[in-house]
């Protein structure tokens, strides 16, 4: 199997009105509280795992990002909607990190008509 490289995590995001900062989760307290990652909304804060593989951490970065966009939309206090939070939140970020991965082109195209 080809070795990966390392995804090296951004120092922070842009997410609505907000400015995360990033930061990796060492692996022992990732452990002992049960996850990959965590985003903390009251601070601006977002975690990732240390010691998953690269897409592991990639896509975790992708989920807890989904959580800061639910927040700065017009979704979070919306009961019915906040109830699936974590489902729809995982389903995003699990079918746009494969998109991501198999149309990297397309992807590519898109940042530069968003940035042109
Ligand atoms: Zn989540």
């Amino acid at each position: 199997m080809p070795k990966r490289r390392p995804y090296k995590l951004p120092a922070s995001l842009r997410i609505g009105p907000f400015t995360y900062q990033v930061e990796s989760l060492p692996k022992p307290a990732a452990i002992e509280e049960g996850v990959y990652g965590d985003c903390d909304l009251d601070n601006n804060h977002i975690r990732i795992a240390a010691g998953m593989s690269a897409p592991r951490r990639a896509e975790t970065l992708l989920h807890e990002s989904f959580h800061a966009m639910f927040n700065a939309s017009s979704l979070k206090g919306t009961r019915a909607i906040e109830r699936h939070e974590e489902a729809i939140v995982s389903a995003l970020s699990n079918t746009m990190a494969q998109f991501m991965r198999d149309n990297p082109a397309a992807v590519r195209g898109i940042i530069d008509a968003l940035t042109g």
